[in-house]
């Protein structure tokens, strides 16, 4: 076995990469660019290499910075995660030549696996059976146009050398097709470097069932049973379980003998997968993927093996560590993949800092494979994926009770998540009885996506109490600064002189705004709300949650705040309002615990203070800019300065801790 490793990858598989060599005791080599030099996966292992700036081109694609790190570090062999060089023939080819194991197959069934076409017709010759299509090497319109009409409309146009969807295309009616195949063949060349185009049967309402098989390099290839990856969006999944739901057995014996026979036809070596569409009993191979997948843990949870750990044993040139009489199925695992993407606008990406972030506990039921920490940035120049977020139980309503669960415990604030989104196909009946399809979130689509509806009473009641018992507290630290905590001044229930003993707050959200009335009592508040009123009290625990008793209801939730803008975490329900409240805007600024903050991302352009130095309430600290105009950081009441974040020039993010302050006698 080794016993240094480099791991050509970031994020969460670099992560969990370096937790089994931890277990196993072998040293690990992290690599990374600038955008990632605070990352976990650096922190995570024993040596970390700087390859180059943020690009993947500049930095995880560069195989030959990663081979001169693994040189100079000693590193005896690379494991290259998934994506990036991991199905990098040349990459693999070069690892050789370097005298460095590649942790991954030959950089032969690479090449084979890497073409669509060429894998298809492999298979062919192997008896495994195919998707009705063509993948000859007639590149010409002519050839393409009359495959379609052979097999038939729809088709799919797909690019031979593709992944992650690019390059595919529906077509419908044979009118359609030529514009098809330009598009697919730009997409291609400029994705992949390669253009060439198979046409495929479009199935309606296929599954995505695969097969993970592993091989060894003393000639046995066993399989760990199938996984079902049918929840997906755009063609990518989002939502991954094993084992497969509702599949006959007898189907799932021939899938499994299909995939193995793929895997023995090109004496495959390593962890892969062979990926089937399987629609009206009957399924077809699309592809082999020649790497560790993205939902491997959930066959890890269910055979209770660490694929991980076979991969280096592999590697290493050991035999596999089970037959496979040995290996069983226990329970039932489903991954759920949390992204930084907006679903209502089309699953896009969304990139910003991790402001709040709260995983839920993990334990023998439930995992959560991540690379992230609090404040990390989701950038443009990554995998938006911000977890993985796995569970098991002994059977599969149980497992998805538990993913419910987990899923409402998953805290996010910073970037928009798919949670929700997940968390309602998790809730979905047609989920819950496993009658999943590749089409199932267009099929039940007026159910995932419902219409944002205004704050509903509860919830403004929570907003409400959030802001008063904030209030209270932060009051409560002024008048004890102010050396006469009994001044009537610093009671924080509206009490004024000549005053009725109310206010109102205001709260906007993308509906409007909506008033609520506060009514002091001396245990709580009566709150009048749009639909009635209710009494409402409650604290701030030290965790920051807010402990809420409302009309005797009591319960915890978490509400982040930033300046006027609150979001309410609530049982997986994410609420956003804002203070709409002039006279409070000063006093509602949440400093972020002695700190001030940045209103928003931009550059320092001048630091004025030192740490250390004493200021007077509004003196200038710090000036930043963004979008060319000028924001000055004052002092928020006299005090002393005791650190200072940033230097002129520095960027800055949205809500970072610029300048730490200290009130006079604080
Ligand atoms: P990529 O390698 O780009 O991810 P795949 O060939 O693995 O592309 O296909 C991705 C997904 O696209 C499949 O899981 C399935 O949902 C859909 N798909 C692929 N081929 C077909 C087909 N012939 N008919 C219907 N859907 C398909």
């Amino acid at each position: 076995m080794f016993s240094k490793i480099l791991i050509a990858n970031r994020g969460e598989i670099a992560c969990r990469v370096a937790r089994t060599c931890r277990r196993l005791g072998i040293a690990t080599v992290a690599v990374y660019s600038d955008a990632d030099a605070d990352a976990m996966h650096v922190d995570l292992c024993d040596e970390a290499w700087r390859l180059g700036p943020p690009p993947a081109r500049d930095s995880y694609l560069r195989g030959d910075a990663i081979l001169e790190a693994a040189a100079r570090t000693g590193a005896q062999a690379i494991h290259p995660g998934y994506g990036f060089l991991s199905e990098n023939a040349a990459f693999a080819r070069a690892c050789a030549e370097a005298d460095v194991v590649f942790i991954g197959p030959t950089p032969e069934a690479i090449e084979a696996m890497g073409s669509k076409s060429e894998s298809k017709r492999l298979m062919e010759r192997a008896g495994v059976p195919l998707v009705p299509g063509y993948h000859g090497a007639d590149q010409s319109d002519a050839a393409l146009l009359a495959a379609a009409e052979n097999i038939g409309y729809p088709v799919l146009v797909k690019a031979s050398a593709g992944g992650g969807g690019k390059g595919m295309r529906v077509v419908n009616t044979p009118a359609d097709l030529p514009a098809a195949i330009e598009g697919a063949r730009r997409e291609a060349a400029s994705a992949f470097g390669d253009d060439t185009l198979l046409v495929e049967k479009f199935l309606g309402a296929p599954r995505h069932v695969e097969l993970q098989v592993f091989g060894d390099t003393h000639g046995t290839v066993v399989h760990l049973f199938e996984r079902d990856c049918s929840i997906q969006r755009r063609h990518q999944k989002v939502i991954e379980e094993a084992p497969a739901p509702n599949l006959p057995a007898e189907v799932r014996a021939a899938l499994a003998q299909a995939g193995v026979a793929a895997a023995q036809a090109i004496g495959y070596v390593g962890a892969g997968t062979v990926e089937f569409l399987y629609q009206d009993g009957r399924f077809y191979f699309i592809e082999m993927n020649t790497r560790l997948q993205v939902e491997h843990p959930v066959t890890e949870m269910i055979t209770g093996q660490d694929l991980v750990e076979w991969q280096l044993r592999v590697a290493a040139g050991e035999p596999l560590p089970l037959t496979q009489a040995d290996l069983s199925v226990s329970g039932h695992a489903i991954e759920a993949r949390v992204y930084a993407e907006d679903p209502a606008g089309g699953f896009l990406p969304s990139i910003g800092t991790l402001r709040h972030l709260r995983p839920p506990t993990e334990g023998p039921h439930v995992r959560v494979d991540t690379g992230v920490r609090p404040k990390d940035e989701v950038s443009m120049h990554y995998d938006p994926m911000i977890a993985k977020l796995v569970v098991w139980d002994a059977d599969r309503l149980s497992a998805l009770r538990r993913l419910r669960t987990a899923l409402e415990r998953y805290q996010v604030v910073g970037v928009a998540t798919n949670l929700e989104f997940l968390g309602g196909v998790a809730a979905h009946p047609a989920f819950g009885r496993g009658e999943v399809g590749t089409r199932f979130i267009d099929t039940h689509e007026a159910d995932l996506f419902p219409e944002t509806t205004a704050a509903d009473d509860g919830v403004l009641a929570l907003a409400a109490l959030d802001v008063l018992l904030r209030r209270q507290r932060q009051a409560g630290t002024l008048a004890a600064a102010s050396g006469d905590p009994h001044s009537p001044w610093h009671v924080p229930n509206g009490w004024r002189l000549n005053d009725d003993n109310h206010q109102t707050l205001v709260f906007r959200d993308e509906s409007g705004t909506q008033a609520v009335t506060v009514h002091y009592r001396p245990t709580g508040y009566r709150l009048d709300l749009p639909g009635g009123t209710r009494l409402a009290r409650g604290e701030i625990d030290a965790s920051g949650d807010l402990v809420s008793d409302i009309d005797g209801f009591r319960r915890r939730v978490t509400v982040v705040r930033q300046g006027l803008d609150l979001v309410i975490l609530d049982r997986g329900r994410h609420h956003r309002l804002t203070l709409d409240d002039p006279a409070a805007r000063a006093a509602d600024r949440d400093p972020g615990a002695g700190g001030l903050v940045a209103p928003m991302p931009g550059k320092v352009t001048r630091v004025l203070v030192e740490a250390g130095q004493t200021v007077d309430k509004g003196d200038p600290l710090m000036v930043l800019e963004a979008m060319k105009m000028e924001h000055t950081i004052t002092a928020p009441a006299d005090g002393s300065v005791t650190t200072v974040h940033f230097e002129t020039g520095d960027q800055v993010a949205d809500g970072a801790p610029l300048l730490d302050f200290e009130a006079k006698g604080g």
